[in-house]
């Protein structure tokens, strides 16, 4: 589905990406581990199209999206920080888009959102702001607003790094669930055992570099590479 080729990026002189090869087929769960500063968020940044690559290919189903708009909805992203609108309500920060983006009716965007409120558990949260959710709540209204977008993949960039470990675990059960269902996702974490025996592949970045890329298995229970190694005993 998702295919990168050779990708490299640079801020200035420091080179954060340096010839990235990754496929990502469609019902895969692809988790990114890597030190801080390995250049995770670059790299998910560069496929939904919020950063440019200096050189490289990043193909959709075969076809370049990102210069010609074929893209738009197709890669859904959550942030650490959730970046919900503040001044609209739970079921609004879902409608909107819909209304907005896709030029939607509003009854049938009100209707997906109810759909998809339920889904993550927060029908009961539909006319509450942003402020007055928890952390796990607001995630996983990040997480109905990018569905709501009908997205091929969704890219998780951290996504429970700010959550305390009760609301980290819920919004990785809505992960789950949504994984179950087929979803597509990339997911960059260091929580090691959440993704332990779910991610479909482990794939791990070091300097701008895929230095391994495997099963749950090879990566965490039989770890060849040195600096793979390293980067599990610490975080472990
Ligand atoms: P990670 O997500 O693995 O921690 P990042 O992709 O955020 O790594 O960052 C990799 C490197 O790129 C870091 O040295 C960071 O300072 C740098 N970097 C990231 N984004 C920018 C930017 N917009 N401008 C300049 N430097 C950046
Ligand atoms: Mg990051």
């Amino acid at each position: 589905m998702i295919d990168i080729k050779d990708l490299k990026k640079s801020f200035g002189s420091n080179h954060v990406l340096n010839g990235v090869n990754l496929s990502v087929n469609r019902g895969d769960i692809v988790a990114i581990i890597g030190s801080s500063g390995s250049g995770k968020s670059t790299l998910v940044r560069c496929i939904a199209g919020l950063e440019k690559p200096d050189t490289g290919q990043i193909l959709l189903n075969g076809e370049e999206y990102l210069d010609d708009g074929k893209g738009v909805g197709k890669i859904g992203m959550v942030f650490q920080n959730f970046n919900l609108f503040p001044h609209y309500t739970a079921r609004e920060n879902i409608t909107k888009p819909l209304t907005i983006v896709k030029k939607m009716e509003a009854s049938a965007a009100d209707e997906i959102a109810e759909k998809l409120l339920r889904k993550v558990k927060l029908e009961n949260a539909a006319n509450q702001y942003p402020a007055t959710l928890s952390g796990g709540q607001k995630q996983r209204l990040a997480i109905a607003r990018s569905l709501a977008m009908e997205p091929e993949i969704i890219v998780f960039d951290e996504p429970t790094s700010s959550l305390d470990p009760s609301l980290a675990h819920e919004v990785f059960q809505t992960i789950k669930e949504l994984a179950a269902e087929g979803q597509t996702m990339l997911i960059v974490t260091h929580q090691i055992n959440a993704i332990k025996n779910f991610a479909t592949r482990v794939v791990f970045l070091n300097d701008g570099i895929i230095e391994v890329d495997g099963t749950c298995g090879e990566v965490f229970e039989n770890p060849t590479n040195e600096n793979l190694k390293d980067f599990l005993q610490m975080v472990e």
